[in-house]
């Protein structure tokens, strides 16, 4: 499948891996939005949250367990932001499931 995201979990392309493990891959942002910026991805292609079952229970657990262990690695120490787009009105651009962890500036709410 010809997907970004996919193919950075494979390693077919290179990115900034700051951790992986069976389930899940975790790389900085190509384009940052604040100080500390990375994205945590499914290895499984998922297109995005429209797209997520009870399957995916799990998946999602550990996704959400393993992003403040992230943040705290990357040495976030006030707070940080999860966000996820979905969708064409939510501002996604990548078709595979992520979700940004932004850090080590105060973030605006609500978002623009
Ligand atoms: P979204 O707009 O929520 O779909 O987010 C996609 C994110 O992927 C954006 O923040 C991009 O900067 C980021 N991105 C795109 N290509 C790459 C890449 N090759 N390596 C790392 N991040 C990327
Ligand atoms: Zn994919």
């Amino acid at each position: 499948m010809d997907c970004l995201f996919c193919k950075i979990a494979d390693r077919e392309i290179p990115a900034d891996l700051i951790y992986e493990d069976e389930h899940i891959v975790a790389f900085k942002d190509i384009n940052p939005q604040a100080p500390v910026h990375f994205l945590v991805v499914p290895r499984l292609h998922i297109d995005s949250l429209d797209e997520i079952s009870k399957e995916n229970d799990s998946l999602m657990a550990h996704i959400l367990r393993t992003i403040p262990a992230l943040a705290k690695e990357q040495g976030i120490e006030n707070g940080y932001r999860v966000v996820n787009n979905c969708g064409e009105d939510g501002g996604q651009t990548v078709d595979h499931i992520h979700f940004h962890v932004l850090g080590q500036r105060e973030m605006l709410w609500p978002p623009g």
